[in-house]
């Protein structure tokens, strides 16, 4: 393992454990403890990990715990969409240091939506009065799909004029600092494990739901990406062969039968339900946006509104349906739901795919899925994609590594040697 790897390996097993010992770097890492003793010694030097008292130990002399040091770097995370752009600033342990909404791209034109967020970024490091010199980058998430140059090829409709637009470039030249592209389902599942939600060991997916629907992976902490970075694209699951056409250019997938713009635009074509949700005159309202009016609908159903109630209900046995279909494809244990639209009508979304997983998973016999609201929900794109950051610059090689599950309990292990 190269000194870069080994570092970054160190740091990972100290972030994921809280504290650990010297000896537990070694148990949890297989380094030999003259590795672990220098590539702890640097990463002390260089501010990244503290010592922080001793633990109590079965004979010998006490050792020496080590902790990340959260405030000694910082990452942006900006989610762009259409109809609004998130802004997190996270410390080294993906803790939120301080957040912001603005107004999303709408219809400007990108070189004037990027040179406001390189003022809106600013403000966000200068309010909390954070040093530039402690960042590690800005890690950006859109809706996708994604292109190798930075680009998305294949916009969703609301932001085609964006098509072919280099955002990374762009983006880097107008904040001076290093950008990270993903898309934002793969960077809410990275956010989920990295925030301490889910386990390292664990094979989970994230679905999000915003504007559309998509999934993330994560599988022993690591994001599965596919060839381009469009890996789980559960929106695009065929779910009717003769159904509507898709902006994707299919026919008959969940995004266009169940998700967030089918939602509306039944809501919209039934006089009652428009009536009761508002969206009878939401259309020419200037903010109007799909985010918004699928938040009008579930504002609606919690109010108490059957028809709105049973619109998001049938939206969510297709994203149920779709969900099952990505835990049998890859054996899942847990389904984090996330994204603007489920922060505000996971609730109902919630039961009815754990019905169905609990009903039709393949291998129900063997194990069962847990499906579970994420906690950050509404920012966790954003959330996401400072933690994508923290991770490509702290763990840039993590194939074949498999954190052990029990690493607070590895300090309880009698050692096999004395403290280093
Ligand atoms: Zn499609």
């Amino acid at each position: 393992m190269s000194h870069k790897n080994s570092r970054s390996v160190v740091l990972d097993v100290i972030r994921a454990a809280g504290t650990i010992s010297r000896v537990g770097l070694t148990q949890a890492t297989g380094l030999t403890g003259a590795t672990i003793s220098t590539v702890v010694r640097r990463l002390i030097n260089d501010g990244l990990v503290l010592e922080t008292g001793r633990a109590e130990s079965t004979g010998g002399k006490p050792r020496v715990l080590l902790q990340l040091n959260q405030s000694s770097r910082f990452a942006v995370g900006v989610n762009l969409d259409h109809s609004g752009i998130s802004y997190v600033l996270t410390n080294l342990g993906g803790t939120v240091v301080a957040r912001m909404s603005r107004t999303g791209a709408g219809g400007d034109d990108p070189a004037v939506v990027v040179a406001r967020m390189a003022r809106e970024v600013d403000a966000l490091i200068e309010g909390v009065g954070v040093d530039r010199t402690r960042m590690l980058g800005l890690g950006l998430v859109s809706p996708g799909p994604l292109t190798p140059t930075g680009g998305m090829r294949l916009t969703p409709p609301s932001m085609r004029h964006w098509e072919d637009f280099p955002l990374d470039r762009a983006l880097e030249e107008a904040t001076g600092f290093p950008v990270t592209l993903d898309n934002d389902a793969t960077a809410s599942a990275i956010g989920e494990y990295w925030s301490g939600g889910v386990g390292a060991a664990t094979t989970f997916a994230a679905v999000f739901m915003g504007t559309g629907i998509g999934a993330g992976l994560l599988v022993n902490g690591s994001a599965y990406r596919g060839a381009s970075g469009n890996a789980g694209e559960i929106g695009h699951i065929c779910l009717d062969l003769e159904g509507p056409e898709c902006w994707c250019g299919a026919r008959g997938c969940t995004e266009a039968i169940a998700g967030p713009a089918a939602v509306v635009a039944a809501a919209r074509a039934d006089a009652a339900i428009a009536q009761a949700t508002g969206l009878d005159h939401a259309a020419d309202h200037p903010r109007s946006s799909i985010a918004a009016d699928f938040a009008a609908v579930a504002r609606a159903a919690r109010r108490g509104d059957g028809g709105a109630r049973d619109l998001l209900e049938m939206s969510a046995r297709y994203l149920a349906v779709a969900t099952r279909t990505l835990a049998n494809i890859m054996d899942l244990e847990l389904v984090v739901l996330t994204g603007p639209s489920l922060a505000i009508a996971g609730s109902i979304y919630l039961p009815v795919v754990q019905a169905e997983l609990d009903r039709s998973f393949f291998a129900r016999a063997t194990h069962t899925v847990t499906v579970q609201l994420s906690r950050a929900a509404a920012m966790a794109a954003a959330i996401g994609a400072a933690a994508t950051v923290l991770q490509s610059e702290l763990v840039p090689l993590r194939q074949g590594l498999r954190l052990p599950s029990n690493l607070a309990s590895s300090e309880l292990v009698p050692a096999r040697a004395s403290a280093i």
